[in-house]
């Protein structure tokens, strides 16, 4: 329905998936004096930031020579090739990402400040990679028989070490959905009772074992806001890893429009274009982050109800960034 591209979403990378337990070809793309090395460094809450450049907000790519000196101990994860050459990550622990930052007058960005200040194709190259990292940090036994797993095609499979399990695990992706429902006019908003004042979103909510997406869209709606949705239609998805979700955005149409507030959700409420647009003006209102698919789904109905463009209501304006 969208061909709009989200933040952390449509990073033109050849990822090679075919390739990647191919030990001779693996060793060239090692090799390749084009390639690019991204630093992830451990922060003190048990997150990955990257390393970004002191002077500009662009990733601090390490070279071959930047690798060998700072990180030749480290284990590679390729991450694809761009035109340029093969780009892959690695994970520092706190101590040598501060020491790397220091020599090379870098410093470190978290992911979600990334989705704002990097140019999008930085900024999705540092999710996909940060979610990769955060399955191989929470993968390290099997599941089944509790033996330690080993990586293997370049950090996107984990095999157990258990001859007689060698049970084979995968990064993983949690879908989601989130959706803006709409009623004659109206479209319904959420808040939250730890969320910031004038603060509405759109619903969303994990998808359950045996729903369609078309279900957990009609059972979250119904859950949160005690409204029935009828048509729902996909929009547009955005990975998310917060830690490892899969954001899928929906347009949808309730059957009725009385609300029945759930555990979720401390107020839920229709708002009307003009609603929306004097509560921006305001500043009574604030809407999710342009980071965001609820950002471009509500967007996306502003646009298609009243021709107007959400970007123009909002004061802050993004700016441009380099992509290399
Ligand atoms: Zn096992």
């Amino acid at each position: 329905m969208s061909d709009r591209t989200h933040v952390f979403a449509g990073i033109a990378l050849e990822r090679n998936a075919e390739q990647r337990d191919d030990a001779d070809w693996a060793a060239v793309q090692f090799d390749d004096p084009k390639a690019r090395f991204l630093l992830l460094g451990a922060d003190s809450a048990g997150g990955r930031r990257a390393l970004i450049q002191s002077s500009a907000d662009a990733l601090h790519w390490l070279g071959q020579d930047g690798r060998r000196v700072f990180a030749a101990d480290l284990a590679l994860t390729y991450l694809g090739a761009d035109e340029i050459g093969p780009l892959f990550s690695l994970c520092a622990d706190a101590a040598l990402a501060e020491q790397v930052a220091a020599a090379l007058e870098g410093t470190f960005i978290d992911l979600r400040s990334a989705g704002v200040r990097l140019h999008p194709f930085q900024a999705g190259v540092f999710a996909y990679a940060h979610a990769v990292a955060h399955w191989q940090a929470r993968t390290r036994f099997c599941g089944a028989c509790g033996a330690a797993l080993q990586l293997l095609a370049l950090g996107h499979r984990a095999r157990c070490t258990n001859p007689a399990c060698a049970l084979e695990h995968f990064p993983r992706v949690d879908p989601a959905m989130i959706v803006i429902v709409s009623w004659q006019g109206q479209c319904l908003l959420g808040t939250q009772s730890n969320w910031s004042q004038g603060r509405y979103s759109t619903l969303a909510g994990f998808i359950e074992p045996g729903e369609s997406l078309e279900d957990a869209v009609r059972r979250e709606v119904f859950e949160e806001a005690g409204v029935r949705v009828g048509a729902c239609q996909y929009h547009s998805s955005q990975p998310w890893p917060f830690p490892s979700s899969l954001m899928l955005g929906f347009t949808a149409q309730a059957t009725d429009p009385a609300i029945h507030i759930g555990r979720e959700l401390s107020d839920a409420r229709w708002f009307s274009v003009d609603e929306i647009v004097s509560g921006l003006a305001e500043r009574t209102l604030v809407l999710p982050p342009r980071l965001s698919v609820s950002h471009e789904l509500i967007a996306h109905w502003l646009r298609q109800r009243a021709g107007l463009e959400l970007a123009d209501l909002l004061s802050d304006k993004p700016w441009q960034k380099s992509r290399l």
